[in-house]
């Protein structure tokens, strides 16, 4: 698969990191897969995951976390 933004770099699996900031809160996501391009460094999450990693990320907000740093762990 061509890279969307440079249309030159391949996109190739491989894992990153997600910052999210909610409410004044920094939530990291270590070692979330993605499809990275070895041209330009853009990366592609998955819908599913992004949507999996906000629902996450409310839940630690909800707890009062202010910045909290995890890996990911794919939902079973
Ligand atoms: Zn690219």
């Amino acid at each position: 698969m061509k890279c969307m933004i440079c249309k030159h770099g391949e996109m190739e699996k491989g894992f990153t990191t997600i910052t999210l900031e909610k409410d004044g809160a920094t939530i990291l996501f270590k070692h979330v897969p993605a499809l990275l391009c070895d041209n330009c460094g853009e990366k592609y999450i998955d819908e599913k995951i992004t949507s999996e990693l906000l629902t996450k990320a409310q839940e630690i907000v909800k707890n009062g976390v202010e910045v909290d740093i995890r890996e990911y762990t794919p939902a079973a």
